[in-house]
């Protein structure tokens, strides 16, 4: 992690770009590029002055590993390991470089593709998925350390058919996206997912070579905005906060347009439940969002997303209050917390004394944080409430949720799938009635950033943040 000075942001509002170059664009103004769309663009290079000298918090991101990929450059691969052959490289040069990485591991790894081989094929999609977790800690007591999170990928998502776990040479690697192996049988089910696995390879592929970390110009336009309207998506959204004729809207490559969607996803989904629950929002002076159990990587980062994303959009609006709490928020060592917490606002924020602030409460439960103030909205992003034994093997979320339910706000929850979401509702059910104020529906602002998944991996190998949501409120706690 470091720190980075960020780069101008445009004033990308209103058409103020000028970009006109004929003809051919013009005929393209006000259709949205979606993320597929942006496959084979460049990556994007942002080569304004600077002149916001803000400091913003950069998390260079890991390095992650698919079966497929080259564990050294994350290109296609072509090579594998003979020792193991669970990993893989794109040419005689880094397998030599990548063994060197993975040598530790790679006489035990052999043995676990062999006993992948062996058994997996008998076991449900749970029990395989808990197999594998055996076969993690087998690995870790073994070598006697704990694994970093790329070689536990190595085992979560070893290189077999994901719903048959066929362990065989016949076994195909699709050539449109190089992702994900198959076998014959499977091929159907793969195409369902295959434009996706195309972004999230054309996603690592620019991450992995890219020196610095990318930091999406975030469009930067005060107007009312209503988000809630059925007709508004991401995209939808994102042409229209650029302008039809911004450059770097146009040209903005798929690694960065998902990292703003990221980046995004977390004030726009608050603006959207706010706009849904509460009918005042136009004309609220002030207003204070709880985030449960955030996470700093997550939540903590980009907080001047709120400004451009929240406060610039409700022009009544001038206090913004956060408040992110949660058991797993750690934040970063020697960074001074007034830093961390301070979200510089733009000049014509500050000359209108509107401010956003922002506190954090660390390894703190929601039921044993005592607020001074009542909140607005009670946000809880993929938190996972089902899970009974979600933190350090407790069941927490219990009394979470009969906190938030006991308050009488609005409360978003959201999920990374649609079937996660029939869980999350089904835990808040049995522990306070609730009104349903947005009946569970695909989230118009869901992070487009794929990222792979282990829970329910057999259905959905991708998945997204905030991707489904509800929002509720509590009428009385059962228990
Ligand atoms: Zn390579
Ligand atoms: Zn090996
Ligand atoms: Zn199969
Ligand atoms: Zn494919
Ligand atoms: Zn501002």
């Amino acid at each position: 992690m470091g720190r980075k000075k960020s780069r101008r942001r445009g004033d990308f509002g209103g058409g103020k770009s000028i970009d006109c170059k004929g003809n051919e664009e013009a005929k393209s103004v006000g259709i949205p590029i979606g993320v597929r769309s942006r496959l084979t663009y460049p990556l994007v290079v942002d080569d304004d002055d600077d002149e916001d000298e803000s400091v913003v918090m950069v998390i260079r991101p890991r390095f992650v590993f698919v079966s497929s990929l080259c564990a050294v450059c994350s290109k296609r691969s072509r090579l594998f390991c003979e020792r193991c052959r669970m990993v893989s490289y794109c040419s005689a040069k880094h397998r030599t470089q990548g063994l060197a990485k993975h040598g530790e591991l790679c006489v035990p790894l052999g043995e676990i593709r062999a006993s992948i081989a062996s058994i997996s094929r008998d076991l449900d999609p749970e029990e395989y998925r808990v197999y594998r977790l055996e076969l993690l800690a087998r690995l870790e007591s073994r070598i006697a350390r704990p694994l970093e999170l790329w070689e536990k990928e190595i085992v979560l998502y070893p290189r077999v058919c994901r719903l048959c776990r066929r362990f065989s040479e016949k076994e195909i690697c699709c050539a449109d996206c190089g992702m994900e192996i198959f076998c014959a049988e499977h091929s159907d089910e793969h195409k369902t997912w295959c434009e996706q696995f195309q972004v999230y390879q054309r996603f690592l592929f620019l991450q992995r070579n890219h020196d610095d970390c990318v930091a999406p110009k975030i469009p930067n336009v005060r107007e009312r905005m209503f988000v809630a309207s059925a007709e508004r998506s991401f995209d939808e959204l994102m042409r229209k906060l650029y302008g039809n004729w911004s450059k770097y809207y146009r040209e903005m490559d798929c690694y960065t347009y998902c990292t703003l969607s990221h980046m995004c996803t977390i004030p726009l989904t608050a603006l959207y439940s706010m706009q849904i629950s509460c009918p005042e929002w136009e004309s609220k002076l002030e207003w204070t969002v709880h985030v449960v159990g955030a996470e700093f990587e997550f939540e903590g980062v980009n907080l001047r997303v709120w400004e451009k994303l929240f406060l610039h959009f409700l022009p009544n609006l001038r206090r913004l209050r956060l408040v992110l709490i949660g058991p797993e928020l750690r934040l970063p060592s020697g960074v001074p917390r007034e830093l961390l917490s301070t979200v510089k606002v733009c000049n014509a924020c500050q000359a209108a004394g509107k401010t956003v602030r922002v506190s954090f409460k660390p390894e703190t439960l929601y039921h044993e944080f005592v607020s001074r103030d009542e909140p607005d909205l009670i946000c809880a992003f993929n938190p996972g409430l089902y899970r009974k034994t979600g933190f350090a093997g407790r069941d927490t979320w219990f009394e979470t949720i009969r906190v938030f339910c006991g308050k009488s706000v609005p409360v978003a929850v959201t999920s990374y799938t649609a079937d996660e979401m029939l869980w999350e509702i089904a835990r808040i059910n049995s522990v306070a009635n609730v009104e349903v104020l947005l009946e569970p529906r695909q989230n118009p602002y869901a992070s487009i950033k794929p990222d792979r998944n282990f829970v329910t991996d057999n259905s959905n190998p991708l998945i997204y943040k905030n991707y489904h949501i509800v929002v509720i409120k509590g009428k009385s706690v059962l228990l």
